[in-house]
């Protein structure tokens, strides 16, 4: 049977992807030698780095003025080295609370400086992205840009003189940024890019180098800058993977194309939600992420009965996370439309079965 892949990441990858990745595993260029067995030294390894950075900074189209690091750790040890070094402890960052994952960001942040909330949407399970003023003296502004968990989304970022520091983990690449708003953005591989086990930082130059701390080289963005994400043995592989779905993302017109494309796939499950009888949304209509579309049904019972159904039908992963119940279906750029399709229709043939 044909899987339906919703899940919220590690997620589904272009199938050709897949298929030149295993390729790679088994023989990267033609001389017996798999991706998996070769030096990050070496010219074959090298090249792909460097094109994975070409690739990146040319459908960002980002400015010559800003560094991209592939490193590892995940976007939860960006929580901590960005406030590590970006901001001094006698120094402000505003961040605004909108889910799980800025939480953390906040938490981290807490230990190497002052952090002032703006703004939080706790109260009402982050259902929302709420209003917030940008002060102008503190240092950065930390944003999420996609709740993954909570499916909500930011679809218009401030326009102030303070850099953004962003959480791009969940809509990375997704669409077309204005990444001149933006001193540093971080994101896992993992739900729009590539497979986990690499993480994409992309920095510009004038944020460094302002922290009196002393910041030990394996955490100091410096140090990867300078040695080109090779100071110690990058994710070799996941870089492998991560180059070869941005080569996808460029053969499909590049971030705006994609971004008209996930449009069209959001549009086709939130239409059925509010349409449906069933079922019905758990964010703010302004909000919705066109990443994570969350939803529940007007009677909660009929829950498993439907995710029964659907897993039955070959969908995979679309339970809500616990903290906000019912559904999620992840529908990142490589979901295609025709699966995202299927899922709204299995919510109306549920609908009609039972109505
Ligand atoms: N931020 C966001 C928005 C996320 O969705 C996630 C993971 N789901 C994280 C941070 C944490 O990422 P990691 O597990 O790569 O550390």
């Amino acid at each position: 049977m044909k899987k339906h892949n919703f899940s919220a990441g590690p997620a589904i990858l272009p199938a050709e992807v897949i298929q030149e990745a295993a390729q790679g595993v088994l023989d990267l260029n033609g001389d017996g030698l798999s991706i998996l067995e070769l030096s990050h030294r070496g010219k074959a390894i090298t090249a792909i780095f460097d094109e994975a950075e070409a690739l990146m900074r040319e459908l960002l189209s980002l400015p010559a003025d800003y560094d991209i690091i592939f490193c590892t750790g995940g976007a939860s040890t960006q929580f901590v080295l960005a406030p590590m070094n970006l901001l001094n402890e006698d120094e402000t960052a505003a961040y605004v609370n909108t889910g799980t994952w800025a939480s953390k960001a906040i938490e981290a942040a807490s230990m190497y400086g002052n952090v002032n909330v703006l703004a939080s949407s706790k109260a009402t399970n982050f259902d929302h992205i709420p209003d917030f003023e940008v002060p102008n003296d503190v240092k950065y502004l930390h944003l999420t840009s996609n709740n993954t968990i909570f499916g909500t989304q930011i679809h218009t970022y401030p326009t102030t003189n303070v850099p953004i520091v962003c959480d791009m983990s969940s809509d990375f690449l997704s669409r077309p940024i204005e990444v001149e708003k933006f001193g540093l953005i971080y994101a896992g591989a993992q739900k729009n890019v590539g497979p986990s086990g690499v993480t994409v930082v992309i920095v510009r130059k004038d944020m460094l180098g302002t922290v009196r701390r002393q910041l030990p080289l394996m955490f100091d963005y410096r140090t990867f800058i300078k040695e080109k994400s090779m100071y110690n043995t990058p994710p070799v592989f996941p870089v492998y993977v991560m180059m070869l779905t941005l080569r996808w993302l460029k053969k499909l017109g590049g971030l705006a194309a994609m971004h008209q494309y996930n449009l069209e796939k959001a549009a086709i499950l939130y239409d059925e939600m509010d349409s449906n009888p069933l079922f019905k949304g758990t964010v703010a209509e302004k909000d919705r992420s066109l990443m994570n579309v969350c939803f529940v049904m007007h009677d909660a019972s009929l829950e498993p009965e439907f995710m029964k159904f659907a897993v039955s039908q070959g969908c995979v992963d679309i339970k809500g996370h616990r903290s906000v119940g019912g559904f999620r279906a992840s529908i990142y750029n490589a979901m295609p439309k025709e699966s995202v399709q299927f899922l709204a229709d299995l919510m109306r043939q549920f609908a009609v079965q039972r109505g």
